[in-house]
């Protein structure tokens, strides 16, 4: 691809692409465009992946956790096929080139207590599901699960953990990403201009990828578009000697859910336990405090051989955002929509960005212009951090 240099700072800026937002979602389209040919400027207001992706646990999953209830579903059979396109990715055989990227863990497990039903265990023996989850014998219990206090039963799954930060980092040194806050002007029902300090930008094509930021971006634009928001608050356990926990703690208790969804990351020199799954969804509705007391009850039922006592505990409140659905309910799929020359678009999990990418490169025109040198004089945008840290 040509560049060519914009001598002025309030010259004006041609790109095939203009993307708003950079999370997940706005990053991977970015770079998906880029190896495609298009010329791309990605805008970000904060700061890179600040809000839900560092957020996120960063596990790469193939829908097991949605099988819970004895039967594959529309989400799991979609996000079936995830890991080994990321896994791809990460070895630079995809057009979004992930190598140098950090995989946390490779492994990912499921351990029950006994209560789990026998309709569960023999679907995870299925066919239906075969090759996805493969039971593990106690005498190969390894790490945290290689305890005689825990008696229930461990399964692999093919899922993988990412360390979010080096997926971000990675992402933004492709291509033009820069901090500002956008103002998109409109001219006969089209985007015909972004304004940012120091540049003016005209794009053939506007992708709002702004995760709960694209609400406003549909409002101001009158798009026939909703968004929806699903609340959760995660819990942080950070300690000196927290033993490496990749897994969900799955019970009848929690039904068709895990109970709760460990990832472990490091926090300076401490590890901390990152908790999601039912502990955080149910925890919209309990202060901090009472979130913290839950979870401590929860976590001395789930690992009790695992000794808590010099750790300090903390939450985080946190909305996912997609695109409405009539029931609330978790979509099963990403979201991209074109309406004229602006494409809206929710990855729904960090695990579907490649999903997405496609999706959108599917409703692109032909690549057009040649790339541009963006003015010294606008920043690059900089780097969020994750919540544990
Ligand atoms: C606690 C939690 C745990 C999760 N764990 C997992 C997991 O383990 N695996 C998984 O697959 N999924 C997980 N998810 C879901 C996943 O994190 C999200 O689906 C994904 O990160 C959403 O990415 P995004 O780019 O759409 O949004 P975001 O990451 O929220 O990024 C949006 C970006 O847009 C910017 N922005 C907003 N408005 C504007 C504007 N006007 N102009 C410019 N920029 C703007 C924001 O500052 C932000 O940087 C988790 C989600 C949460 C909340």
């Amino acid at each position: 691809m040509q560049r060519a240099e914009l001598t002025e700072v309030h010259d004006h800026l041609e790109v095939d692409v203009a993307i708003i937002g950079g999370g997940i979602a706005g990053l991977w389209i970015h770079n998906n465009l880029i190896a495609h040919g298009y010329s791309s400027l990605l805008i970000e207001k904060d700061q890179l992946g600040c809000a839900q992706t560092l957020a996120s646990q960063g596990m790469i999953h193939g829908g097991i956790k949605y099988t819970l209830a004895g039967a594959t579903t529309g989400a799991s059979e979609t996000i079936a096929a995830m890991p080994e396109r990321w896994n791809q990715c990460l070895a630079g055989e995809d057009p979004v080139d992930l190598q140098g990227v950090e995989t946390l863990s490779q492994d990912y497990y499921m351990f029950s207590d006994r209560s789990v039903t026998s309709k569960v265990t023999a679907f995870f023996g299925s066919k239906a599901i075969e090759g996805r989850v493969s039971a593990i014998k106690r005498r190969d219990y390894t790490g945290a699960f290689a305890n005689a206090e825990f008696k229930g039963s461990l399964y692999k799954l093919q899922d993988i953990v990412l360390d979010t930060e080096s997926l971000i980092s990675r992402l933004a040194s492709v291509g033009h990403v820069v901090q500002g806050e956008a103002t998109l002007e409109q001219e006969d029902g089209r985007v015909s201009s972004i304004r940012i300090p120091g540049l003016l930008i005209k794009p053939t094509t506007t992708i709002l990828a702004a995760g709960l930021g694209n609400e406003a971006l549909i409002r101001a634009l009158a798009l026939p578009v909703t968004m929806q928001r699903r609340p959760l608050q995660q819990v942080i356990v950070t300690g000196p000697e927290l033993p490496d926990l990749y897994a969900h703690a799955v019970t009848l208790k929690a039904g068709d859910k895990p109970r709760i969804t460990f990832t472990t990351h490091q926090a300076g020199n401490q590890k901390a336990w990152y908790l999601g799954g039912q502990l955080a969804e149910t925890g919209v509705d309990r202060s901090e405090a009472e979130q913290v007391e839950f979870a401590k009850k929860e976590l001395a039922e789930v690992v009790p051989w695992v000794d808590l006592t010099q750790c300090e505990f903390a939450t985080l409140r946190i909305d996912r955002a997609e695109a409405g659905h009539s029931e609330g309910l978790r979509p099963d799929r990403p979201f991209a929509r074109r309406y004229g020359n602006v494409i809206v678009s929710w990855p729904t999990k960090l695990t579907l960005a490649p999903m997405l990418g496609d999706m959108v490169l599917e409703l692109m025109p032909p690549a057009g212009g040649e790339d541009k040198v963006i003015p010294d004089s606008v920043p690059r945008a900089q780097f969020g951090v994750a919540p544990w840290l």
